[in-house]
């Protein structure tokens, strides 16, 4: 999809750089949480601001009508480069770059896109490169709304798919996508850890078997949703993904107080994806923008701690007499299954604050557990600064068919937790507490 027309009818990059932003000192890199303070943003282009304003606009105005023009040429491809300033809200806006800006930084990424929600980024990147009779190729299971996505809305447009377990081996993984390469394949999508099974994918095993069955034009893209671990314990790109996506509403978010997606990746693949975003109006709303800048300052520091306490809280867990077994990333070390731990050895810095805890007994028991907790609070969703906890066989995954349902292992004494930044010991207590109940 990198035909030329298409490829300028991006909106381009627009804005121009700060001046003497500093990146380095003394041949120093500044490490991402440094970059989170200020990059991208020059206060001397809004009063001295410390913070960036919140720009609430819905179109930019022009010096004069030459520039104006000049834009459009840009926007519409009749001069190569794109457009050379914003123009109109749906295309972006300066609390949006910035936060593109930002975000690239965390993965080394050339570029990167806002969203308005982890959905809206994956929809935008699926229509930006897949046409009828394409295949996209997936690591199962994914996030519902995405399998959804997949199986029956793009299924409507003639699209179809084939997939292989989260865990598969690169035998297995040649094997699917050989098969799939009878056909058009526009995109290998993945996700690891799959919820709620946490299996990781092996992204080094998929690129080396992409590389050994495509060839030049036929080779596509590998896309990895990379929401329960990025950008602090996990990034794909540094593995052979080309493009990473995120539900921002999560741990990029942190606060459980806005909903948001982000897509990375090299500028050619970025350049497609903003197209069909300019086209459609998928970006996120300066405000959400602005919230997420808050965030990112203090993305490092919240999932650090987070990570932590789980670390302690899945210890105390996994020693207690009613727990049957704790799904936690951080024990695959001390596991059997020696290729998943290979993969979070090659692939991981950290294993994140996510996990499955499966309880003796069944859904009385966790509803008991579940119903007896005071600190953690009952809800979906994961990654916030509050330890949230579900029940996910009664709540996310209840229209999943049964044998489905017990191939993934989503029984009825499953809770999924998500730890948040409490104290730890407070956090023990509370599950301490609520196991007696059961
Ligand atoms: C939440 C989530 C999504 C969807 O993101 P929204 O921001 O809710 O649209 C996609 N993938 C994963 C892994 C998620 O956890």
């Amino acid at each position: 999809m990198t035909d030329a027309t298409e490829a300028d009818l991006t909106g381009g990059t627009p804005r121009p750089r700060p001046e003497g932003e500093v990146e380095t000192i003394g041949g120093r890199k500044l490490k991402p949480a440094t970059m989170m303070m200020g990059h991208g943003y020059d206060p001397m282009l809004s009063e001295g601001a410390l913070k960036p304003p919140i720009f609430l606009t819905s179109t930019f105005v022009f010096p004069n009508a030459a520039a104006g023009k000049r834009h459009f040429e840009g926007v519409t491809g009749k001069r190569p480069g794109g457009a050379e300033g914003l123009v109109y809200s749906r295309f972006n806006g300066p609390n949006q770059e910035i936060l593109e800006d930002r975000l690239a930084i965390w993965e080394e990424a050339e570029d990167a896109l806002a969203f308005s929600s982890g959905m809206s980024a994956i929809a935008t990147l699926f229509l930006s490169m897949v046409k009828p009779g394409d295949t996209i190729v997936h690591s199962g299971p994914l996030y519902a709304a995405t399998e959804t996505l997949i199986a029956r809305i793009l299924g409507r447009f003639g699209v179809n798919w084939l997939d292989f377990p989260a865990g598969a081996t690169r035998e297995e993984i040649d094997a699917v996508l050989t098969k799939a390469a009878t056909g058009n394949v526009a995109l290998i999508y993945l996700e690891s850890p799959a919820n709620p099974t946490n299996a990781l994918v092996d992204v080094e095993a998929v690129a080396a078997s992409r590389d050994a069955i495509f060839t030049g034009d036929t080779k596509p893209p590998i896309a990895i949703d990379n929401t329960f671990l990025g950008p602090l314990w996990a990034q794909p790109l540094r593995q052979g993904a080309d493009i990473v996506v995120y539900s921002l509403t999560k741990y990029a978010g942190g606060h459980s107080d806005l909903v948001a997606g982000g897509v990375l990746g090299t500028k050619a693949h970025i350049n497609t994806i903003r197209l069909m975003r300019n086209t459609i109006g998928t970006i996120c709303d300066p405000n959400t923008a602005w919230m997420l800048l808050r965030s990112l300052e203090t993305l490092e520091l919240r999932m650090s701690r987070a990570g932590e306490n789980a670390a302690k809280v899945c210890e105390f867990l996994a020693a207690h007499p009613k727990v049957e077994k704790v799904g936690y990333l951080g024990f695959l070390e001390r596991g059997e299954d020696k290729r998943q731990a290979d993969i979070y050895r090659r692939h991981c810095t950290g294993a994140g604050s996510t996990f499955s805890l499966y309880l003796k007994g069944g859904e009385k028991e966790a509803f008991a557990f579940l119903d007896a907790l005071k600190i953690a609070k009952l809800a979906v969703s994961l990654g916030g600064t509050e330890t949230l906890a579900s029940h996910p066989a009664g709540m996310t995954h209840l229209s999943v068919a049964e044998d489905r349902k017990q191939a993934l292992g989503i029984t009825d004494n499953l809770v999924r937790i998500s730890i948040g930044v409490e104290d730890a010991d407070d956090l023990i207590a509370d599950f301490e507490n609520a196991l007696r109940a059961v």
